[in-house]
Order: structure tokens, then C-alpha cells, then sequence
């Protein structure tokens, strides 16, 4: 049997969300960060000479090399794991070696926010959580009966704290930085797909009746904006005869032929099926009939031709409205300009009528 593969763009397919590729994005940067400080605390690890920090130091810095190719190859789970057990080890090391006060536990706070990032099994991420946590009380308890084994001498230990916490701060800050950015980015996504009409890519009904209503009530003088409504003429005829596919062909058609008429600051929408609405304001009545009259003309030059060689010209019927003295609701607009509309369609279509 013949398999169908189906391409989507779904965003939670199989390529994972917009999250899980961010993620893998921060974990990069978080591991070659990582890589050049174990790289650069080497030569300080090696100067305070105890063997097993250096070995440990080093195989973390080939272990971010490690994790870094297993992230390219999308393997961001166990890497992002490999990477928290890797700095949580050298950390509570260098705790036990050096003792309380140089201030390596922060490593293991700080690796709270990653837990949680990261794509784990819920019940992973509060275990390691738990973990991070009873490690910072046992290192606290353990260095406060145990002398360090490499005890620092006054300057050395200043230097160790210092570089700790400014590792840990740079590590935070751009942390904090990258996730803000990243939830700012998917609200504005969010918000256009909100309010965009996937096919056309005007604006939908929703947008359409926020922005309208807002232009509606900033309008000054009352008979200074108009809405234009109009219905693709005959329609279901090429759904019929041609597919929806071609349908949609001539939406995104007459959409784009629209836009070339009208002005930047014009709200165009898509209110339904076949369904358009202008919003017009600072326009009097008749520049708002004069534009009416623009888009029928564009609409009618518009011709949708098929591989068959057959032809089909669009034209729509258009109504119109302007709003009555201190009258400003939208929806009593857009109940006139339909009820022009329908007008428009008893009179033979593609023409323009005006609600007087
Ligand atoms: P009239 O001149 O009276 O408006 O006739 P019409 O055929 O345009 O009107 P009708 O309301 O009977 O048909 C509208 C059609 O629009 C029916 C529906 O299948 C089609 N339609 C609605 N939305 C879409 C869409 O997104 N894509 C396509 N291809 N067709 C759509
Ligand atoms: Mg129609
Ligand atoms: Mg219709």
C-alpha cells in the first residue's frame, strides 16, 4: 500500500513547538559558555593544584563539546541533563575541596531555571530539583564540621568568590534575558495570527471590529468615516465548477487587488466566507463612494483563468454606510452597509449602493 506523507506546519508536530527549538537554541549558548569557562578556570584550577578539581574541570570542558553535538543532533533532553549532572558535580566538588565560602553552590541554584526549561518528564525535573536542593544542604552541613582539603590562601579564595559570582550572574542575566525575549516574541506571533485572516492575510472579523470600534469612537465628526461592505458576486460557482482550491485562489486574488486600491491607513478585513468590510476614516460620504466604486472596478478586472483555458471574471456587490448624527456603534454600521449590500444584490450586482 502506498504511504501518504503528510507535510504540516503545525507548530506542536514533530519538530517539537516554538519552545523546544528555542531551548535548543539556549542550550548551545549555555554549553558554549560553559566550555569557555571550564577552558579559561583551568590554568586558576591548576594553580591551585589539586589534581582531582583539574581532572574534573577538564572532563567537564569535553563533556560540553559532548553535549553540544548531542544538542545539534537534537538530542536536547539528555544533554541538557548530562550538563545540570556535570555542573553539579565539579560544583559540589569544589565545595567539599575548597570549602563553604568561595561560594561554588551557587552553580547548583542557579541550575534551577534550566531544570525547569527543559523538556524533561515532570517527575525528572522535581527530583533533580530535590536533589539540587538536599546537595546545598548537605555541602552546608559537611563544610561546617569539615576543613577544606585545599584550603585558599585570603586573595586567592577573594578571587575564587569573585569569579563565582560573577560566572553566575552572567549566567542568570542572559538566562532571564533569552526567555524574555523568546515569550515577548511568541506574544507578538500570537497576537498577528490573532488577528490576521490565514488566507488572505488582511485583517479577520475580530481585528476588523476592535480597530473599527476604536476608529469609530476617535472620530471627531460624525459623518467624517464610513464602512464599505461587500460579497463576492456568484461565488459558489467557482467552487463548484473549479474546487475550493480555486475559490481560495480568487479570495486571496480580489484581496490583493484590493490593497493596491486603498489607502495605508484603510482597515481592510476579511468578515467571513466571501465577505470583505473597509473601514474608512476621515472620509466623507462621497470619497467613501468614490472608493467604493475603485474597488468594484478592480474587483471586475479581476479573472481567475484554469488550465483548461476557461475564464471566470469576478465582480462584487458593495454597500455602504456612514454613521447618523452622535450615532457610534459599529454594529448598527455594519447593519446598514449590509442591508445596502443585499440592495446591491436585488439591483443585478456587481454595483455599489450607498445607506442613505
Ligand atoms: P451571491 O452572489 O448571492 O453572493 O452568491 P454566492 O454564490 O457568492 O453566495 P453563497 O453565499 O451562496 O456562496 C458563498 C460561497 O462561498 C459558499 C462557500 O462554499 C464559499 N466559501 C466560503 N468561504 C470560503 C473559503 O474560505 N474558501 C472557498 N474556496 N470558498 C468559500
Ligand atoms: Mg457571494
Ligand atoms: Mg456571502
Amino acid at each position: 500500500m502506498k504511504k501518504i506523507v503528510i507535510q504540516t506546519n503545525d507548530p506542536y508536530g514533530e519538530n517539537g513547538t516554538e519552545n523546544d527549538r528555542k531551548f535548543v537554541v539556549f542550550c548551545t549558548n549555555l554549553f558554549t559558555f560553559s566550555f569557555i569557562a571550564h577552558v579559561l578556570l583551568m590554568p586558576v584550577f591548576s594553580f591551585f593544584g589539586n589534581p582531582l578539581i583539574l581532572t574534573l574541570d577538564l572532563s567537564a570542558a569535553a563533556l560540553d563539546l559532548f553535549c553540544l553535538t548531542l544538542n545539534r543532533k537534537r538530542y536536547v533532553r539528555i544533554a541538557s541533563f548530562l550538563w545540570v549532572l556535570e555542573l553539579s558535580v565539579l560544583s559540589s566538588s569544589c565545595v567539599l575541596v575548597f570549602g563553604w565560602q568561595q561560594g561554588h553552590y551557587y552553580y547548583l541554584f542557579s541550575l534551577v531555571p534550566i531544570v525547569f526549561f527543559a523538556r524533561w518528564p515532570g517527575a525528572l525535573r522535581i527530583a533533580v530539583a530535590l536533589f539540587l536542593f538536599g546537595d546545598t544542604l548537605f555541602l552546608y552541613d559537611y563544610t561546617q564540621t569539615h576543613s577544606p582539603v585545599t584550603p585558599l590562601i585570603p586573595y586567592m579564595a577573594t578571587s575564587m568568590y569573585l569569579i563565582n559570582v560573577a560566572i553566575n550572574f552572567i549566567g542568570l542575566g542572559y538566562a532571564s534575558y533569552f526567555y524574555r525575549a523568546h515569550s515577548e516574541q511568541l506574544e507578538r506571533q500570537l497576537l498577528r495570527k490573532a488577528n490576521t485572516d490565514g488566507l488572505t492575510g488582511i485583517h479577520n472579523r475580530r481585528s476588523f471590529e476592535c480597530r473599527a470600534q476604536v476608529q469609530l469612537v476617535q472620530t471627531d465628526h460624525q459623518d467624517e468615516c464610513a464602512l464599505i461592505y461587500f460579497d463576492l458576486d456568484h461565488f459558489k460557482r467557482i467552487n463548484d465548477s473549479y474546487g475550493h482550491a480555486a475559490g481560495d485562489r480568487a479570495l486571496k486574488m480580489v484581496a490583493e487587488a484590493c490593497r493596491h486600491v486603498l489607502r495605508k491607513e484603510d482597515l481592510f478585513a476579511r468578515i467571513g466566507g466571501e465577505e470583505f468590510a473597509v473601514f474608512l476614516a476621515n472620509t466623507s460620504r462621497n470619497e467613501a463612494i468614490s472608493i467604493a466604486e475603485r474597488l468594484r472596478k478592480q474587483i471586475e478586472s479581476c479573472c481567475l483563468t484554469f488550465q483548461d483555458g476557461k475564464r471566470f471574471f469576478l465582480s462584487a456587490s458593495i454597500g455602504l454606510a456612514a454613521p447618523q448624527l452622535n450615532e457610534k456603534r459599529l454594529d448598527l454600521l455594519m447593519a446598514n452597509s449590509d442591508l445596502a449590500l443585499y440592495q446591491a444584490k436585488r439591483d443585478g450586482r456587481n454595483r455599489v449602493v450607498s445607506f442613505i
